[in-house]
């Protein structure tokens, strides 16, 4: 068995851990007060070849491998976690586009991407489907022989207020799943609106409900076949939730070492903090965890880039690690005491935002159903 990363991995965990920490943490807070989407953010990320890891080359992109992009979202999510949601939307988002468009389509949309001038969404939930997404309602009216017309509601769009251009999930046919397909749409075009949420955390990203007034998309815009947007779109969910994981721990590992810091220097009773079992037990339950979790979430990537299933290790990433980020989150506030719990203090902040990804991407739930399945069979978890 071969086990670990290699120097290039190493040297880019290295590389990424240092400007994150200098071009990304100075502005955590301030993002969060601001509570609006910070444009300088998509040119910082881009230049570092943030935004294009997953787009091969000749579109300007780094071609990374899925264990280079979590890498990049663990150590981006150290020093920012929000800035997180970058790598997550754009690895996503151009891994669906391109596995499923055409040559004209990649070369259209895919650098702008890249280049973080177009800031991308993906937009699956509305108001009556969230995790019974092939529920979903938005309608597509065929307009003419190669357009159709949108009109319906999206909601809990991260960067919805924000962003460009989106993938947005449209009903062109019957009921259920094959009856969706996925369209490249431009959110600055006529017909749109949109509505932003006061959301707990992730203030700096945003959430919006975007109102489809018929707006109208054509068959250039549409990504795929019509009828295979569901199953085209679901696909690319399958390793990003294992980047989502490692973004999480990278928010939970760095509150770990500011824990571990602070049980050191901390004197009670005469004595460094730490020196209690009281404190450091936990902080060891913690580490054991989160070295677990991130086990899980790096296997996952690894057997995406090996061509291996992976979808039961991707959903046992997303189930476990936001959770898992959470509470370890949370033990390291109370270990920082008073302190940790003033806004001053970055580990409250990172509470609030961790929370967002139990839920974003898929609750707890769904990853299990995934898990199930794997287990048992299609016929014991539909
Ligand atoms: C921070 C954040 C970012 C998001 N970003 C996006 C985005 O960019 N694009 C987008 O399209 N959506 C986005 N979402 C929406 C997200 O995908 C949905 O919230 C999620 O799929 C759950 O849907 P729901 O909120 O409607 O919950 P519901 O589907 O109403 O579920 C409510 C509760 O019931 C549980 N539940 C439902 N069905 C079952 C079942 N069969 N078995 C067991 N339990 C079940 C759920 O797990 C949940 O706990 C985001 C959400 C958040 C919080």
């Amino acid at each position: 068995m071969h086990y670990g990363f290699d120097e290039e991995e190493e040297a880019f965990r290295a590389e990424v851990a240092r400007w994150a920490e200098k071009v990304l943490a100075p502005h955590y807070q301030s993002d969060d007060k601001a509570a609006e989407f910070r444009r300088q953010q998509a040119s910082d990320m881009a230049q570092m070849g943030l935004t294009g890891l997953r787009i091969p080359e000749e579109y300007g992109g780094q071609e990374a491998t899925a264990v280079i992009a979590g890498i990049a979202a663990e150590e981006v999510g150290r020093a920012d976690f929000n800035a997180g949601y970058l790598i997550i939307n754009t690895a996503l988002i151009s891994d669906i586009l391109v596995r499923n468009c055409h040559e004209e389509q990649k070369r259209a949309w895919l650098p702008g991407i890249a280049a973080g001038e177009i800031v991308p969404c993906i937009m699956i939930t509305e108001p009556g489907a969230g995790t019974d997404a092939a529920a979903l309602g938005l309608k597509a009216t065929p307009h003419g022989d190669d357009a159709w017309m949108l009109n319906g509601e999206k909601t809990s769009i991260t960067l919805g207020m924000a962003a460009d251009r989106a993938v947005v999930l449209a009903r062109t046919g019957g009921p259920g799943a094959r009856g969706v397909s996925a369209f490249w749409v431009d959110l600055n075009g006529p017909g749109i609106s949109r509505s932003a949420f006061d959301d707990l955390g992730a203030r700096a990203i945003g959430r919006a409900s975007i109102h489809f007034d018929q707006v109208r998309v054509t068959r250039a815009d549409l990504i795929g076949e019509e009828g295979g947007g569901f199953v085209s779109v679901m696909q690319g969910f399958d390793y990003s939730r294992a980047i989502i994981g490692l973004l999480c721990l990278g928010a939970a590992e760095q509150s770990l070492d500011e824990a571990i810091r602070w049980a050191r220097d901390r004197v009670a009773f005469g004595k460094p903090i730490g020196t209690f079992q009281g404190v450091s037990f936990p902080l060891a339950e913690c580490a054991t965890y989160v070295a677990g979790a991130r086990h899980v979430c790096y296997e996952a990537l690894w057997r995406k880039d090996n061509d291996r299933e992976h979808s039961a290790e991707a959903a046992m990433a997303k189930f476990w690690a936001p959770k898992l980020a959470v509470d370890v989150i949370h033990q390291c506030l109370l270990t920082l005491g008073h302190v940790g719990y003033s806004t001053e203090h970055k580990v409250g902040q990172r509470l609030r935002d961790v929370i967002g990804l139990e839920i974003g991407d898929g609750t707890a739930q769904v990853s299990k159903l995934v898990i199930s399945r794997n287990l048992l069979g299609r016929a014991f978890a539909p």
